[in-house]
């Protein structure tokens, strides 16, 4: 009755999430149930590195204070001794429990010289996890043969069940410290949170959205239906619609909303969460503020519609009235050449305002224009066109095509063609006479790749970087009479990603460049 009486005591004490109360507990129980004076305790300091033990030496009382103290490097010593050359040696090998029945008689027995520890009989078990002992529990009498067999066996369990709940203690304050940490890292998120259960409760929110939602704080709408809070967010009135609806595991959503309250445009994201197939699930709702991206946006497209009208009307008189200048000077005097540098450059100006507003125009073109066509049609149409410029600079072109099984695809001829045009354009102008041009395309893995080939002058790897960037030009010897204006790959990387495709680009200075793309069937 006393052991299953201790045992019960025990369990009940082991309870505790904090590790060092649990052991504290435990220690100054049993040392006053088998009536002894003094104990010890090795501890690994850290799972997994055997080579740091601890020693605690406890006497009733004191114990606490010992374990919370910060370890003296003569306990260290000690315990590299113990753990090495004696009774805890033995019990760390054997990972099982024994009892000294007298100290003078037993060679396992190890005396500290200046740490005489009087003890005639002693009993010492081990704590492990994962087979591995992480501590090692020794009680000591100053009488022989005060420990019986049934103590060990007592104690056995007792140890297991320490050693579990320490680890359990250890997983909690593990697991409430990375509670802290997500929590503080979503409260500092911009982004409106919203995690709820299936039926639309409130699970989670963070300030952003506490702010959105008008509420002083988040406790005043934690647990409450989304469905059911006052002053609710026209931004919300989609994902109220979305959470009101059965729910399916594995659904995403993403749209834009406005909200008419606090004036501000959000990109919504809403996906499903679910704790194990068929468990508990629910949404999570992410809400980006994009509304100064839109005000910038706004911007930039009132300031290209002010290019296209506000400054392209001046240019156009400019170069009207230049006309009517010549007209009046002396054709082959110095002013007529003056003229003519004006008039040229204006028309220069007036063509970077056409091409900046092309580009624009493509990045906001509507899908409607698509249509489904044959891209092996596409690609010849492309060659056609570059033939006579080809001719023109004695250059040879040549295409193999492996198109034969691609299915029609959906995209815009025209943009198509036109991104083709430009690396082929390209790739005339910067080979010299005489240069070889090779086109391949083919499909591959649901993908149709254009790829053109040529023996020019070659780009310098530091400028790839940024070769398809408006305005990007390479200033090189050999192109200093090539006309451009540095548009056409941005124009190609806007087409090409517009059909949701890739461009990229390999080259050699000299030997000569290779651009190509793909596009999803
Ligand atoms: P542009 O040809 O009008 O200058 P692009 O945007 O088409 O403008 O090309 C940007 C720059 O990339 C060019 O100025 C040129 O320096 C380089 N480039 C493009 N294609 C080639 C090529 N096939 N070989 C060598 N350089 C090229």
């Amino acid at each position: 009755m006393r052991e299953l009486d201790l045992l019960s005591q025990v369990s009940t004490m082991l309870t505790s999430f904090d590790k060092d109360r649990v052991l504290k507990n435990v220690i100054d129980f049993l040392m006053r149930a088998f009536d002894v004076e003094q104990a010890s305790l090795l501890m690994l300091s850290d799972i997994g590195d055997t080579n740091r033990w601890q020693l605690f030496s406890l006497r009733p009382k004191f114990q606490t204070a010992i374990l919370r103290a910060p370890v003296s490097a003569d306990a260290f010593r000690q315990a590299h001794r113990l753990t090495n050359d004696g009774l805890a040696r033995w019990v760390i090998q054997h990972k099982q429990g024994a009892i000294v029945a007298d100290t003078h008689d037993d060679a396992r027995w190890l005396e500290i010289p200046d740490m005489p520890s009087g003890a005639r009989s002693v009993l010492c078990v081990p704590f492990i996890l994962d087979d591995q002992v992480v501590g090692v529990f020794t009680l000591q009498h100053s009488e022989p043969a005060h420990f019986s067999t049934l103590d060990l066996q007592i104690m056995m369990i007792v140890a297991n069940q320490v050693a579990v709940a320490m680890r359990n203690a250890e997983l909690f304050t593990q697991m409430r410290a990375q509670q802290t940490q997500l929590e503080a890292v979503l409260r500092a998120m911009p982004d409106v949170l919203l995690v709820l259960d299936a039926d639309g409760k409130l699970l989670m929110i963070n300030e952003a959205g506490v702010e959105l939602m008008d509420a002083p704080d988040e406790h005043s709408v934690l647990g409450h239906n989304l469905n059911d809070l006052q002053g609710q967010d026209s931004a919300l009135s989609l994902v109220v619609d979305i959470v009101g609806s059965p729910l399916q595991s594995g659904q995403r959503w993403s749209f834009e909303a406005h909200s008419d309250q606090h004036k501000r445009d959000f990109v919504v994201n809403i996906s499903v969460w679910e704790q194990e197939p068929g468990g508990k699930a629910g949404y999570v709702v992410v809400m980006r503020d994009i509304t100064q991206m839109r005000d910038l946006n706004r911007f930039k497209d009132e300031m290209l519609q002010m290019a296209s009208h506000d400054l392209r009307s001046p240019l156009a008189l400019i170069v009207g009235y230049c006309s009517l200048m010549q007209m009046d000077v002396e054709p082959e005097s110095q002013v007529a050449s003056y003229l003519g540098i004006v008039q040229q450059q204006t028309e220069r100006m007036t063509g970077l305002l056409d091409d900046l507003l092309r580009v624009e125009k493509i990045r906001n073109s509507p899908l409607e224009f698509y249509e489904r066509v044959d891209f092996e049609d596409v690609v010849n149409s492309a060659l056609n066109n570059v033939r006579a410029s080809v001719d023109a600079k004695k250059q040879r072109i040549s295409a193999s095509l492996r198109l034969e099984d691609t299915p029609p695809m959906l995209l815009s001829p025209p943009l198509v063609r036109e991104a083709m045009s430009n690396l082929l354009g390209n790739a005339v102008k910067y080979t010299p006479k005489g240069g070889r041009i090779t086109v391949t395309s083919y499909k591959e893995d649901q993908r149709v790749y254009f790829i053109v080939e040529d023996t020019g002058i070659g780009i310098p790897p530091e400028n790839l970087p940024r070769l398809f960037t408006s305005f990007y030009r390479v200033r090189q010897p050999g192109t200093e009479d090539v006309e451009g204006r540095g548009l056409g790959l941005s124009l190609v990387k806007t087409i090409i990603e517009r059909h949701n495709g890739e461009v990229w680009v390999e080259s050699t200075p000299g030997v000569g460049s290779r651009f190509g793309f793909w596009l999803p069937l």
